[in-house]
């Protein structure tokens, strides 16, 4: 374990305010989160032991390294758990990231962190060391707004109660709200996975409208991270991955949705170094092809590569959708 350097860094396209960029994301080598009772997440593998303020220092540096920061507006804090709980990132190493940001041309920087561990007192002390014209954008895993998916499943262990706090916090400290929406949780055929993810972003716009708040939306697609119990359910055959066009309709219809915030949608994991088969996936002949028009609408926010999609595999898929709707 190298506590001197960062879990995984990525850069990747994103839409920001309208205007084509990038993100550079450093996922910080922290403690296990404290909380790991998620049945998808495998970050404990991003985890380590003894992270001091100086081991932070020093993954912050050599993340950095090399990046000129010329086509980068946003810097991505991810831990291996929740950014704002003391324990995990010690209050000094945070004050030390956000000093350090507000010398980065970046006009927005990113944490994500449990509701359980976030005050309003801890984001405006951070804001303290960041310029003026820089933002935090505070993103929290919801999931799904069905709370059964959300708490039984998943085990999240989140109130929509909690959620709308959260949001109220991003009201009140002038941040922006990002939430992650898995796509097919356990037990989702594939077209429940899509009104389920459809009605999740819907619900993050009406919370975010309410209070007048910017908010964005972040698609996961379920992969299998191993040591999960996802993992298991996956090897015994009792889970299935989603198929990519199940995405590409969930993007679709979330578009239509957006109005009152536009260039908010965003689809993770296509850049995250794991084994191939435990994504979601089409078929051989249009896989690549469909994860690169997902990647090209982060920047663009643009549908036109989705609409132009097609293979054989597709009418396949609206079969598979069509006759489970029913
Ligand atoms: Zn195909």
């Amino acid at each position: 374990m190298d506590n001197n350097n960062v879990a995984y860094k990525i850069k990747s396209a994103l839409n920001q305010n309208g205007e084509q960029t990038n993100r550079l994301m450093l996922v910080l080598r922290t403690p296990p989160c404290e909380y790991k009772q998620c049945i998808m997440c495998g970050f404990d593998n991003n985890a380590g032991e003894n992270v001091r303020l100086q081991n932070i220092q020093r993954q912050y540096q050599n993340g950095i390294t090399e990046e000129n920061f010329s086509d980068i507006k946003r810097i991505d804090f991810p831990t291996a758990g929740s950014f704002y709980n003391d324990r995990e990132l010690s209050i000094e190493s945070r004050n030390y990231l956000f000093f350090e940001v507000s010398k980065l041309p970046v006009d927005t920087v990113m944490v994500e962190t449990r509701i359980d561990y976030l005050t309003e007192e801890k984001v405006k002390e951070s804001k303290r060391y960041l310029r003026k014209d820089q933002i935090i954008e505070l993103a929290v895993g919801l999931e799904s707004v069905d709370d059964i998916i959300r708490n039984k499943v998943l085990r999240k262990g989140l109130k929509k109660k909690g959620f709308e706090h959260f949001a109220d916090i991003c009201n009140n400290t002038n941040s922006q709200l990002l939430a992650y929406i898995l796509i097919k949780s356990p037990t989702l055929s594939e077209a429940e996975a899509v009104e389920d993810a459809v009605r999740t972003a819907d619900y993050v716009y009406r919370i975010a409208n309410e209070r007048g708040i910017k908010a964005r939306v972040a698609f996961k697609p379920m992969f299998i991270p191993e040591g999960t119990e996802l993992e298991e359910q996956y090897l015994s055959g009792e889970y299935k991955l989603p198929k990519l066009w199940t995405t590409v309709e969930i993007v679709k219809r979330t578009t239509k949705l957006a109005s009152y915030q536009p260039n908010s949608i965003f689809v993770g994991m296509f850049d995250e170094d794991l084994s191939g088969d435990r994504f979601s996936s089409n078929c051989y002949k249009c896989n690549s092809e469909v994860v690169d028009a997902l990647k090209i609408f982060n920047g663009t926010q643009d549908l036109s590569e989705l609409e132009r999609l097609s293979c054989e595999c597709k009418t396949e898929w609206e079969q598979e959708v069509r006759g489970e709707s029913k």
